[in-house]
């Protein structure tokens, strides 16, 4: 079903944005202007919960501030020129940033609890083979302002009488590696934790990397988050071919690294990802060398359902042959889930996302939109 599109979107490209501003960053600016460091906690409450970016509104700050912010900076957000819901209520948002690339963002309503998943770069540089992201190569990493601009904007496209805490966790799983940005993922997730912006705890935080580690071992001390490191083979050489960044950070280092990841955070279970391609790495031998090889890791299993493309040149397993894998892991031991598929229809599934990015002649990036929405933007 195809929603009518909202422009919320303020531009004013000549101004600061500061968005992205963790509460660090903004004392650091206030006191830079000669303010107080709480206008800070002030000004997050305002944008990040109220929804309110026009300083006039701000009514507990002085008129001379709100003049002053006003001529020097901004608190501006991508602009939605997609937005796109399946019948099993997973929504899609195609977002515009300044430059003209686009991304995209998925919320999952489940029962009690809604997961928006987060885009961290423009396209991605890792080239792991079953993804579509990978198609389109890297473009750029994503700000930080860009990064928590879309759980704002789904909390206010979301937000009803009803629920006005409508996204409870967050997942870094949508397009790009975000440990690859780690500076404003960092920044952004600081301000997804940030009681004063959206408190989520550091549990229903998670970020999906496909392994580098020594950002992995950085993000531990710098902000111990949920972890989901994404694995799909139980062997270096299958997984040298599936996701290339193995050849740089093979496995055995891998789960040295998950280890200690965890350690220091007695509740912290690693989530390895594992997506199920047919007569590639699904057979029960793959089983039993997964179940090995994470022995020594507190973990859980999240098995994926490949999501298919165009010329992915790979097949899903079928539903008894992942049932089989799971329950070889279970009887040695490790909980085991399969991920529910959702958003199928409208590509909001894992590995699906896209988006769009412009090279620098108009007239493909303007064909580029009208392929992906289906009509001129
Ligand atoms: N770069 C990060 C996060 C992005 S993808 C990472 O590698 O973890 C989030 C998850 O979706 C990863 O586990 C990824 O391997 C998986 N994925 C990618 N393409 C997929 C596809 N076509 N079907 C199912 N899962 C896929």
């Amino acid at each position: 079903m195809e929603l009518a599109v909202t422009d919320n979107t303020t531009t004013q490209a000549s101004l600061e944005n500061l968005m992205g501003h963790d509460r660090q960053a903004l004392e650091e600016y206030f006191s830079s202007i000669g303010e107080k460091p709480f206008r800070a906690t002030q000004v997050l409450k305002w944008v990040h919960q109220q929804g309110v970016y026009d300083f006039s509104d701000m009514t507990n700050l002085s008129k001379s501030l709100r003049t002053n912010l006003a001529s020097e900076v901004s608190f501006t957000l991508p602009e939605i020129i997609n937005d796109q819901v399946s019948d099993d209520g997973t929504r899609k948002w195609l977002l515009r940033l300044e430059d003209g690339n686009s991304i995209e963002t998925v919320f999952i309503p489940e029962t009690g609890r809604g997961t928006l998943c987060v885009s961290s770069q423009v396209g991605c540089a890792l080239n792991c083979s079953f993804c579509a992201t990978a198609r389109q190569g890297f473009n750029r990493n994503l700000t930080s302002a860009e990064i928590i601009g879309q759980l704002r904007l789904a909390n206010q496209l979301l937000v009803s009488v009803e629920n006005d805490r409508p996204v409870t966790n967050v997942v870094m799983m949508g397009m790009g590696e975000p440990l690859m940005n780690y500076d404003n993922v960092v920044r952004a997730m600081q301000l997804m934790q940030e009681d004063f912006a959206y408190g989520l705890s550091k549990r229903r935080v998670t970020l999906s990397t496909s392994g580098l580690l020594p950002e992995m071992q950085r993000l531990s001390k710098d902000c111990a988050v949920s972890l989901a490191v994404s694995l799909h083979a139980a062997d270096d050489e299958l997984r040298n071919e599936l996701v290339p960044i193995n050849r740089k950070y093979p496995i055995r280092e891998l789960m040295k690294a998950c280890r200690d990841y965890t350690k220091g955070l007695p509740h912290q279970k690693i989530t390895f990802e594992y997506v199920m391609l047919d007569s590639v790495n699904d057979s029960d031998a793959d089983a039993r060398k997964l179940a090995k090889m994470v022995a020594n890791v507190p973990c859980k299993i999240n098995l994926i359902p490949f999501n298919p493309f165009e010329s992915s040149g790979y097949r899903s397993s079928s539903l008894s042959r992942i049932n089989r894998f799971r329950d070889i892991l279970m009887q040695k031991g490790i909980m085991t889930v399969t991920r529910k598929t959702r958003g199928e229809e409208i590509d909001a599934a894992c590995g699906q996302l896209a988006g769009k990015f412009q090279d620098k002649t108009r007239r493909s990036a303007r064909l580029q939109q009208v392929q992906f929405t289906g009509d001129v933007v």
